[in-house]
């Protein structure tokens, strides 16, 4: 394996607001410390060292920050201001992502441990969501109605106002751009919450905008955990809307804490995805998106494809293929350029999916590869898992039921269409799913039957800004992307006007 290349650390985090060695956070105009001064260590996934202390903000630092937002929605001029205006900021923010390409995908890289070639996609799909929104914020128009005169119906958008967004650490700057891009086209004021684990790229982005000028709190990136500032914005009556990506279990929690004033609710969540093989297909691009449904991000992707469902005839083959290009692939650390998978996110993440890696065998399913962590001097510093396949699996399994979140494939079969259908939606959840075949007609009718959002046939994870993104069943509520996601940062108003201006007469003088 080639010799990592990883930059210097400091030179990754030159672009942050720094104070003391601690990254600061972006609050009511001012890159600020935590209230009580605390911090958090950041751990490199693929070395186990410290690469950067933040801020750990407080329930104070996100009170302040909500207190700012409603000041800036309720008086300030960005609801008001000109779609155009809005679009020329979200347009320059694209660009000025373009500009630091290198610097955004290299300390994504420090931030989530994920290949660099993965990263500067990352980045890439982040500069074109901002230039998506920015197209669309001038789009949108609104509808009238034929009704009896002398009325006039007419129907208008308008921005939510104080928006909390809370986002996971799989692609932290990809999330922030999801959220935060279709927030500002519409006219909402933003408080972004990165996941504890990840926040560099976040802050990074915070600088941009900074330095871009948008107008003051219009957003704001607060750091800090889950159960502390996410748990605050959530239950805050000053907040309007949550708009939330992360596990199902902490999505039930935020939709609980978000009653007190009846808050606009979005929940992207968590998945289990089916991705159905009939015997027909192309074997080799079935076999090529198997691997890459699963293993793309170390299988630490809501949508990832982790259940391969495979007709009873094609299994052995099949899987022997899979297995063989499994092993192969070449894990290790983000900067080395001839990495194909790196680590898991955390150690604490790593620990979980071994568990359920012991699960599965004493579930009595087939370990047919991986199952263990990268062999050397890496794999005891960094959190790696090799490619992992279990066959001879159950339906009632819990390896084939829960989301594990890492390089876990689980193969099941079926003898039939009827079957395969009822093997796939065989979940709680629904966010994804494909089919591979050869059969046109049979691909839809089985792509219709998936009870998913995101589904695809003969490839498996393309997705693109102009498309809804979200999930059937507990893998969430509302849609983010294309219009659907500009729309659920909107209310929608009547407006009736009397075009005869007299009184009605209907009580009498
Ligand atoms: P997580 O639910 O642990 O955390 C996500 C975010 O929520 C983090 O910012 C965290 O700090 C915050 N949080 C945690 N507890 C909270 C609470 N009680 N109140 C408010 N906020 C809280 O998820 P994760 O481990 O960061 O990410 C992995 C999960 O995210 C997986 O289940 C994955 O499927 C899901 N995910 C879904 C999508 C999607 O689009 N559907 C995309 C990416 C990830």
């Amino acid at each position: 394996m080639a010799t990592t290349i990883a930059p210097k650390r400091d030179d990754l985090l030159r672009g942050l607001r720094q104070s003391g060695g601690v990254c600061l956070m972006f609050i009511d105009g001012a890159f600020s410390a935590a209230s009580d001064g605390g911090t958090r260590k950041l751990i490199n996934p693929s070395s186990g060292e410290v690469s950067a202390v933040v801020a750990e903000g407080t329930k104070e630092d996100a009170e302040r920050a909500i207190r700012a937002a409603r000041q800036a929605f309720d008086s300030g001029p960005w609801s008001d201001t000109h779609a155009q205006d809005r679009a020329k900021l979200l347009f320059k923010l694209a660009d000025k992502i373009d500009e630091h390409f290198t610097d955004l995908s290299r300390l994504e890289t420090l931030n989530n441990g994920k290949p660099v070639r993965e990263t500067e996609y990352d980045v890439t799909d982040a500069a074109n969501c901002f230039r998506y929104y920015a197209g669309l914020a001038t789009k949108p128009h609104g509808e009238t109605f034929d009704v009896p005169a002398p009325s006039q119906t007419f129907v208008v958008r308008e921005p939510i106002g104080v928006c909390g967004q809370i986002i996971p650490w799989n692609y932290p700057l990809l999330m922030g751009a999801w959220k935060l891009a279709p927030a500002l086209a519409a006219g909402n004021v933003c408080i972004l919450k990165p996941s504890e684990l990840t926040p560099l790229t976040a802050l990074l982005l915070a600088t941009l905008i900074e330095e871009i000028g948008f107008p003051k709190n219009v957003v704001q990136i607060v750091l800090g955990t889950g159960p502390v500032v996410g748990q605050h914005l959530a239950q805050s009556p000053l907040v309007d809307k949550i708009a939330f990506t992360g596990g199902t279990k902490t999505g039930r929690a935020i939709m609980l804490a978000s009653t007190g004033n009846l808050k606009k609710v979005t929940l992207e969540l968590g998945g289990k995805s089916p991705n159905v093989v009939f015997a027909d297909a192309d074997f080799d691009t079935a076999v090529d998106y198997a691997l890459f449904g699963i293993y793309a991000n170390s299988g630490q992707v809501c949508s990832a494809g982790s259940r391969l469902i495979v007709e009873e005839s094609l299994h052995d083959k099949l899987v022997s293929k899979i297995v063989e290009r499994a092993g192969k692939i070449r894990v290790g650390d983000g900067f080395d350029p001839e990495t194909e998978m790196g680590p898991i996110v955390s150690r604490a993440h790593q620990e979980k999916v071994e568990a359920y890696i012991a699960l599965g065998k004493q579930e009595g399913a087939t370990l047919a590869c991986g199952g263990g962590r990268l062999p050397g001097e890496l794999g005891e510093k960094g959190n790696f898992i090799m490619p992992t396949v279990f066959t001879n699996t159950r339906r009632d399994m819990r390896i084939v039921q829960e989301e594990i979140f890492g390089p876990v494939l689980v193969v099941q079969t079926f003898k039939d269409e009827a079957e395969a259908i009822a093997i796939a939606n065989d979940t709680i959840y629904g966010l994804a799913g494909a089919v591979f075949t050869n059969d046109i007609a049979k691909a839809h009718r089985v792509i219709r039957k998936l009870r998913a959002g995101i589904t695809w046939i003969n490839t498996y994870h393309p997705t693109y800004n102009e498309a809804p993104w979200g999930g059937y069943k507990q893998s969430g509520s509302g849609r983010e992307l294309g219009t659907y996601g500009y729309d659920s940062y909107t209310e929608v108003k009547q407006i009736n006007v009397n075009l005869d201006v007299a009184p009605s007469g209907w009580f009498s003088d």
